[in-house]
């Protein structure tokens, strides 16, 4: 299997019509760009779990997500090629027909477990399923080490650069690594993809190396919750590509650029703003679109 090249991620500067009317600068990191499963993101969270389970001489990893999950399809992908076993404890009960991710997740060597909805919620684990063999990665990687590897993300631009850096968030891990890794005069501008997750605050500073950490979480726009959609986003998504070329996610970054698009036209960003927009990846979860919804 292809390996991670880090190489692979560019830094693309957007130009349209409205960042110039209202002097505001924006790049793309490309995270997208890393390999095609192992998307975005999810590398760099799950980077140092992997080194732990390592050192911990564990076999197989274990993790938790749904049919559609890019952590799910990531961690099998980075099990893989890190010789580890794995297992995928799956939401709800086994359809007749697996997901394109989940099939992909089975041929990359995981073995997928359905749990019910309610064992789902408390993390009732099988037994049989976990022994001191197995090393736990919570769901969508949230935990300390999944942000220290997040903060790696930024390893990866010139970090000075920018007065503001804009990510989506599930679990939050992502944010709070860029929250802790960025410079103090950047404002790291987290947009929630889930609905009314007032959680997700307290789910972040948990995670958080900084005393004084400068961030806003805005909760405007998750499009009637997580995986929801509607045509004014695919339609944004379609014309945000035919005028940049860069596909979007409808689960996370068709939200994130829609978000900053809409914030960039109500003058949210001082003129003469430079923001630096993470593009966290999860490209492959489009594929539950019914085929010809997007153009690319
Ligand atoms: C998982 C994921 C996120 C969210 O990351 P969290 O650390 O859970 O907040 C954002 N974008 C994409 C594309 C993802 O797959």
């Amino acid at each position: 299997m292809q390996k991670i090249d880090p190489h692979t991620i560019s830094i693309d500067k957007l130009s349209l019509p409205l960042l110039n009317k209202k002097k505001v600068e924006a790049d793309v990191l490309r995270l997208d760009k890393i390999h095609p499963l192992i998307s975005g993101n999810k590398w760099f969270k799950l980077r140092y779990y992997l080194e732990e389970a390592k050192k911990q001489k564990k076999k197989t990893i274990v993790t938790f997500g749904g049919a559609w999950s890019n952590h799910i399809l990531a961690t099998a992908a980075a099990s893989h090629l890190n010789g580890f076993n794995c297992i995928g404890i799956i939401r709800g009960e086994e359809p007749a027909t697996l997901s394109p991710t989940l099939i992909k997740a089975k041929e990359l060597g995981m073995q997928l477990i359905f749990i019910s909805r309610e064992d789902y919620k408390t993390r009732n684990v099988p037994e049989k399923v976990c022994n001191e063999e197995c090393y736990l990665i919570a769901e969508g990687g949230y935990g300390i080490k999944g942000a220290e590897g997040a903060a790696t993300i930024l390893d990866y631009c010139t970090k000075e650069k920018y007065t503001h850096i804009c990510c989506a968030a599930g679990t939050g891990t992502m944010a709070a690594g860029l929250i802790s890794e960025a410079v103090s005069s950047a404002r790291i501008i987290v947009l929630s993809v889930l609905k009314n997750n007032m959680e997700l605050a307290d789910s972040i500073k948990k995670l958080l190396r900084k005393k004084e950490p400068s961030f806003q979480l805005l909760h405007d726009y998750h499009f009637g919750g997580y995986a929801k959609h509607n045509p004014a986003l695919l339609n944004f998504m379609n014309e945000f590509y035919s005028a940049t070329f860069i596909p979007t996610d409808f689960v996370y970054t068709g939200k994130l650029f829609y978000g900053v698009h809409d914030l960039i036209t109500n003058e949210f960003f001082p003129s003469g703003s430079k923001l630096l927009i993470i593009h966290s990846g999860g490209l492959q979860g489009n594929d539950s679109l019914s085929k010809g919804t997007l153009i690319f």
